[in-house]
């Protein structure tokens, strides 16, 4: 599993970074599951389980499970700090945005990508990128799933590339 992010991120976003990585956030299993989704990258190993609540078409509970490497547990750890009260479009949007972003876009005007900024530099690394969208890309899964009536679905970054 690779492990040094300091290679591409600058010493701010590297403290953010390392941050969520040492106290992933959303680790607490949750009181209800409405949908989940896993997903691995082959490249580097990392292994995302995610699990969500929903009421209606609101986030109200992620939780991230798995093992990966800095990068993609920051990247998952951000996420489930930031999503909850989100809409699953709101969601969306943050996702699509942060995917742009990891493909050398600007964020769209309106569009708060709070600590994910923070993996901004990740995009110079094209092995990195599907660390960081790992969770993002689980999350649309689960949330295909979720729409669709199934609980579950499996994915990895390989297919994500490919899209
Ligand atoms: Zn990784």
């Amino acid at each position: 599993m690779i492990d040094r992010p300091e290679v591409a991120l600058d010493d701010l976003y590297r403290e953010v970074v390392m941050d969520h990585h040492r106290r992933p956030r959303g680790r607490t299993p949750l009181a209800r599951v409405d949908a989940h989704a896993h997903g691995f990258n082959p490249v580097c190993g990392d292994d995302v389980l995610l699990s969500i609540a929903l009421d209606d078409e609101r986030i109200v509970g992620i939780q991230v499970q798995g093992r990966g490497c800095a990068i993609c547990t920051a990247s998952g750890s951000i996420m489930a700090e930031m999503l909850p009260g989100r809409t699953v479009s709101e969601a969306e949007a943050t996702s699509e945005a942060f995917r742009g972003v990891m493909h050398g876009k600007l964020a769209p005007a309106g569009v708060d990508l709070g600590d994910l900024e923070a993996l901004e530099g990740v995009q110079k690394f094209a092995v990195r990128v599907k660390c960081a969208m790992l969770p993002w890309v689980t999350l649309a899964d689960a949330l295909r799933a979720w729409r669709t009536g199934g609980a579950e679905a499996t994915s990895t970054t390989e297919q994500e590339l490919g899209r």
